[in-house]
C-alpha cells in the first residue's frame, strides 16, 4: 500500500536540492548585518536558557513559556521580513491567513493537553504508574544535564515518530498534509491535520512529568532550536550549531519536491540523531510540496486522512471483487 502511495508523489525534474553546506548561499550584507544573523539563534537559545534557569518559582510556570513563545515568534516574523531566505517564500496575504488558522487550532489543543497536564489527579497516576522513586537518581544530576537528556529522549521518540509517518501509511496519511506546504514561514509547524498535532502531543505529555524545572529548559530547546524548522530567514548558521542541531535548511530538504531527499532530517530539535541513524542530509530546497507543488485547501487538509482511508477501503473492495473474476473464468 505504503509503495503505490509513494508512488503517486511528483519527483520534480524541475526541483532541485542543493547538497553540502558549502554549497548554500551566505548572508548579504554589511558587517551588523553578518554579526546578527550569524549569532541570533545561539545568543537567543543562551538568553532563554539563563532565563529558565534563574528565574524565581513565581514566574517559572507553563503559561510564562506559552507567553515567551508568542513573543518570540513575533520577533522571528520580523527577521523574516528583513533577511528573507528565499523572496519566494515572502508571506502573502492568503498564506498569511490561513496560518493563523491552524495557529488557533494549534492553541486551542495546546490549551486542551494543558488541562490534563495541570491536572493534580492525573499527575499522581502516572507518578504512581511510573514508579517513580526508581527515577530518584536523576533528579540528582545538573539541571542543565537534565534538560539536555529530557530534551534528547522526546526528540528521539518524534524522530521515530516522524519516520514512522514516513514510512507506514496509515500514519503518512496524518502527517501528508503537512508536506503540503509550498512555502517555509514561522506559523507553518502548526499547518497539518489535528490528528497528527494529537500523535505528536502523545510523545510531549509522555516526558511532562519531570522534574517542572527541567523540563520548562528541555521546552527552551525545543523552542529555541526547532522553530527555525519553519522560517524564511537567511542565517550563516555556525557550524557546530548545524552539527548538532536542526535547521531551517536542514527541513527545507525534508519538504522538498524530490521524494528521495525528503526521507531525511526527521527529527525536530537534534539532528544529531538523524546523523546517527543516517537519515541526515545536510543541504537546502526552495521548491516545496507535493504533487510538484499543490497547494492543499483547509478543508482538505482537515478531511485528508479520513478521506484517503476510505479510498483505500473502496479500493480494496473493488479489487476484491475483480480477483474472484479470474477463478470464475477458468471453471467454466
Ligand atoms: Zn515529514
Ligand atoms: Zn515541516
Amino acid at each position: 500500500m505504503t509503495g503505490t502511495r509513494v508512488g503517486n508523489r511528483v519527483i520534480g525534474a524541475q526541483a532541485p536540492v542543493t547538497v553540502g553546506w558549502e554549497n548554500i548561499p551566505k548572508v548579504e550584507g554589511g558587517p551588523v548585518k553578518q554579526f546578527v544573523f550569524t549569532w541570533f539563534q545561539p545568543a537567543m537559545l543562551f538568553a532563554l536558557i539563563a532565563f529558565w534557569y534563574y528565574a524565581p518559582n513565581s514566574i517559572a510556570k507553563a503559561s510564562t513559556a506559552v507567553a515567551i513563545g508568542i513573543g518570540f515568534k513575533a520577533l522571528l516574523l520580523v527577521l523574516e521580513w528583513v533577511n528573507p531566505r528565499f523572496d519566494s517564500w515572502r508571506l502573502t496575504w492568503k498564506e498569511a491567513a490561513t496560518d493563523l488558522f491552524y495557529v488557533a487550532i494549534g492553541y486551542t489543543m495546546l490549551r486542551l493537553l494543558d488541562g490534563y497536564i495541570g491536572d493534580d489527579v492525573m499527575i499522581d497516576y502516572v507518578q504512581k504508574a511510573l514508579h517513580w522513586d526508581k527515577f530518584a537518581w536523576f533528579m540528582t544530576l545538573p539541571l542543565l544535564v537534565q534538560a539536555i537528556l529530557i530534551s534528547v529522549l522526546f526528540d528521539f521518540g518524534q524522530y521515530w515518530m516522524h519516520r514512522g509517518m514516513h514510512n507506514w501509511y496509515p500514519l503518512w496519511v496524518t502527517h501528508a498534509p503537512h508536506h503540503y506546504i509550498t512555502q517555509l514561514n514561522i506559523n507553518k509547524g502548526a499547518v497539518g491535520n489535528p490528528v497528527e498535532l494529537f500523535l505528536i502531543g502523545l510523545g510531549i505529555g509522555g516526558f511532562f512529568d519531570f522534574l517542572p524545572r527541567a523540563a520548562l529548559l528541555a521546552g527552551t530547546f525545543g523552542l529555541a532550536v526547532s522553530v527555525y524548522q519553519h522560517i524564511n530567514v537567511r542565517f550563516n548558521t555556525p557550524r557546530w550549531w548545524r552539527f548538532l542541531f536542526n535547521t531551517t535548511e536542514h527541513h527545507s530538504v525534508h519538504h522538498s519536491q524530490d521524494f528521495e531527499a525528503s526521507r531525511s532530517n526527521y527529527s525536530g530539535t537534534w539532528i544529531i540523531i538523524d546523523r546517527l541513524f543516517g537519515t541526515c542530509v545536510d543541504g537546502e530546497a526552495e521548491l516545496l510540496g507535493m504533487e510538484g507543488g499543490r497547494r492543499m485547501s483547509i478543508r482538505e487538509t482537515m478531511v485528508y486522512p479520513f478521506a484517503e482511508v476510505g479510498k483505500s477501503i473502496k479500493h480494496r473492495l473493488g479489487r476484491r471483487s475483480s480477483d474472484d473474476q479470474p477463478i470464475a473464468v477458468p471453471a467454466e
